[in-house]
Formats: C-alpha cells, structure tokens, sequence
C-alpha cells in the first residue's frame, strides 16, 4: 500500500527531527581576523604606508540584540573551539529550517482535503 502525501512527510519530518545536531557548543556570533599596529617607533611591521602591523588576532563579535554588539578578543589556543561553535550554530540553523520546510509541506497537503 503506498501510503499518502501527509503521512510520508510526518514520517520524515519525525526522522529529521531526531538527527538534531548536538547542541552543546552552540555559539552565536562571527568571528573576525585583526591586524594591530604597536605604535613603536621603528617598528617595522608597523611603519606608515608599509607593514602589516602584528597579528593577527581574532576578534568574536556577538549581537547583543537592538544593534549593539560585543567583540571578545579569542586567544589562538581557544580558536578552534569558537569556529566549531560557530559552524554548530549554522548547522542548526540548517536543520531548523529543513524541519520547518516540511511543516510547511504539510499545512498545504492538509489544506487539500
Ligand atoms: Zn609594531
């Protein structure tokens, strides 16, 4: 028996919703690359018109919601750890609107009869 539109597509928003990825080290937030000058006289990574400057560091910057937004400085050993927060974030977000992609699915089958 084949079974109808709405049920396959309960069945699959069902299994989507129980492949959620791990939400642990879910972080909000973007991070940015910074080069600073140091200001030294003679210094050559920071001499005006040339140089770089040093770095770079790596700057979070988190949205604290009616457009203010925190920027916290990530020491290199704890890189790693912000960037997998960040991509979890996303995937979330991904999956998120998969699952509500079918729900939506859904209210138009239902719609039908
Ligand atoms: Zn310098």
């Amino acid at each position: 028996m084949v079974k109808d539109k709405t049920a396959q597509i309960i069945q699959a928003r069902e299994r989507l919703a129980q492949q959620v990825p791990d939400p642990t080290l879910v972080l909000a937030g973007s991070l940015m690359k910074r080069m600073i000058r140091c200001n030294k006289p003679g210094c050559r990574h920071c001499e005006k018109g040339q140089g770089q400057g040093h770095g770079p560091i790596w700057i979070l910057s988190v949205s604290l919601g009616s457009r203010r937004v925190r920027q916290i400085p990530v020491p290199a050993h704890l890189k790693q750890e912000v960037e997998e927060g960040i991509r979890r974030y996303a995937e979330i977000q991904k999956w998120l609107k998969q699952v509500s992609r079918l729900s939506v699915d859904l209210l138009e089958e239902r719609k039908k009869r």
